[in-house]
């Protein structure tokens, strides 16, 4: 039977009187230099992560609580992707606190160059509501990793996710992470508050919001957005294999997962095989009556829920189709016949929708998405290396997952990140713990030479040196184009 939703709750508020005591108090922990040291950083996941385990029951009933969110599905994404995150940097973490020993050209020497990761200050995580755990707490985790201070901010859409993530951070007890509850007021009131970095993460106009705040203080940011995400299927693509992947990817949280793929671009002689194989696939996840399914979640909110529903009018359906307003539940669909004029192709669809459009080539496929903005994810979908080649090379997108979809995001080797309208910066692993460091350049000189050489006066025979010693060619530069051109040669 499906998972039920709990009543609606009123989000918990932060008094905005409140927020600036939040906010200093993060500034004095962080000032106080606490953060700082490995020790600091270990410890607080390592009780993080304690804590996420000890509150894992209450996070999964407020999963779904929320949205449904099916507990297979919220440990996977949620409890479990937090504590493989943790695992991961602490193990790494020495390797990413080392300073980094760069090469000194002959010119400056005697001396020697690094550069050093140092923390930014207090850094400040907004997050939206698809998987609001995971989502918050991940970049929470690179700040402190990078010895900030951090406050974080939940979205007011998951109430009851919210309500269980700030019972973990309460409990955590640490003066330098905090969180702030609320909305739009709550979250106005915070970015008025100069933060040394801003990770926000939801949909491109607030990110404009975020942006202009974060001007006021100089302050850089990372914004994690969405967009309309492609698949493209090639005629030598396996359609049972691709058409499991893309059920996957796309009915995996009722589709609200910002790397869902948002629609499919077919080749037009596999097409309506792929349709049969997706509804099998739908079969097989869901049952015959996918409502009744405990694996299947609902729409965050009633809003969503009616924009969804309008789009279930558009081309054909294929599969699927049906709607119940009572517990927010759109069937898993697919529609064909649909033209990029359609509502559905207006925007990120966000929920259980999946447009099908047939395409003649492949190139058509690459000119379809090139007309729009560059996507967070792109799937494609051939076996075929010569297809996967045409796709990557002819678009751009965040990230790319061949004959897949959603797990480039789960290698924490990984960046990840948008590009353009689907954001700037990106996080996991190495690259969220470099997103909350400044790298500082350090160059440090001998004091047993010191020639004269660049000291005024500046007579015409050292002019003449500097300027031949100034264009030297480094021997390292010698050898990275000796060794590229011995690379091309050999194709
Ligand atoms: P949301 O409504 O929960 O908003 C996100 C955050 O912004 C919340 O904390 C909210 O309180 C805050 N906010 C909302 N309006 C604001 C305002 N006017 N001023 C200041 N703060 C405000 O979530 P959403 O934006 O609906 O999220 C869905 C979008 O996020 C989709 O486009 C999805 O693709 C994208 N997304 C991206 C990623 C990623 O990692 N790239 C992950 C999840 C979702």
């Amino acid at each position: 039977m499906s998972t039920p939703l709990a009543a609606p709750i009123a989000p918990t508020v932060t008094p905005l009187v409140d927020i600036t005591t939040i906010v200093e108090g993060a500034r004095q922990a962080f000032a106080s230099g606490r953060t700082r040291p490995r020790g600091w950083r270990v410890e607080t996941l390592r009780r993080l992560r304690e804590l996420v385990i000890a509150h894992e029951d209450a996070v999964l009933r407020a999963l779904a609580a929320d949205f449904g969110k099916p507990a297979f599905e919220a440990w996977a994404t949620e409890i479990g992707f937090i504590v493989g995150d943790i695992d991961h940097t602490i193990a790494q973490l020495d390797r990413w606190m080392a300073p980094e020993k760069v090469p000194t050209p002959i010119a400056f020497q005697p001396g020697s160059s690094r550069i050093e990761r140092e923390p930014l200050g207090v850094a400040c995580v907004i997050a939206p509501w698809n998987y609001p755990v995971q989502l918050l707490l991940l970049p929470m985790i690179a700040a402190i990793a990078a010895g900030n201070a951090v406050v974080g901010k939940p979205s007011e859409l998951a109430p009851h996710s919210a309500d269980a993530v700030h019972a973990i951070v309460r409990e955590l007890g640490e003066p330098a992470v905090a969180l702030v509850l609320g909305g739009v007021a709550e979250t106005t009131e915070l970015l008025t508050h100069r933060f040394d970095h801003i990770l926000y993460t939801g949909n491109g106009r607030v990110a404009r919001v975020v942006m202009r705040a974060a001007a006021e203080h100089l302050t850089p940011v990372t914004l994690e957005l969405g967009g309309k995400s492609p698949a493209i299927v090639s005629r030598h693509a396996d359609l049972e294999v691709t058409s499991r992947r893309l059920a996957w990817g796309k009915f995996m949280n009722a589709g609200q997962t910002c790397i869902a793929p948002d629609y499919v671009l077919v080749e037009r002689d596999v097409h309506d095989r792929l349709v049969e194989q997706l509804r099998a696939r739908i079969r097989e996840f869901y049952g015959d009556d996918p409502q009744r399914s405990a694996d299947f979640a609902r729409i965050v909110n009633d809003s969503h829920f009616h924009r969804l529903e309008k789009l279930l009018h558009d081309g054909t359906v294929a599969i699927g189709g049906q709607s119940d307003a009572d517990t927010r539940y759109i069937a898993p669909t697919v529609l064909t016949g649909i033209t990029r004029d359609d509502q559905v192709m207006g925007e990120e669809i966000f929920g259980p929708v999946l447009p099908i459009i047939a395409v003649d080539s492949l190139d058509e496929a690459v000119s379809f998405v090139n007309t729009d903005d560059k996507p967070l994810a792109l799937y494609s979908f051939s076996a075929d290396e010569a297809d996967h080649d045409r796709v990557l090379r002819g678009t751009s997108s965040g990230g790319v997952c061949i004959n897949g979809t959603i797990m480039h995001i789960s290698n924490p080797h990984l960046p990840f990140g948008g590009v353009g309208e689907s954001g700037m910066g990106a996080y996991h692993g190495k690259d969220g713990f470099d997103t909350f460091s400044h790298r500082r350049a350090v160059h440090e000189r001998s004091t047993r030479l010191d020639p004269s050489l660049l000291y005024p006066p500046y007579t015409s025979k050292k002019f003449a040196l500097v300027r031949r010693g100034l264009t030297l060619p480094d021997p390292r530069d010698l050898w990275a184009r000796a060794l590229g051109s011995m690379r091309r040669r050999r194709g």
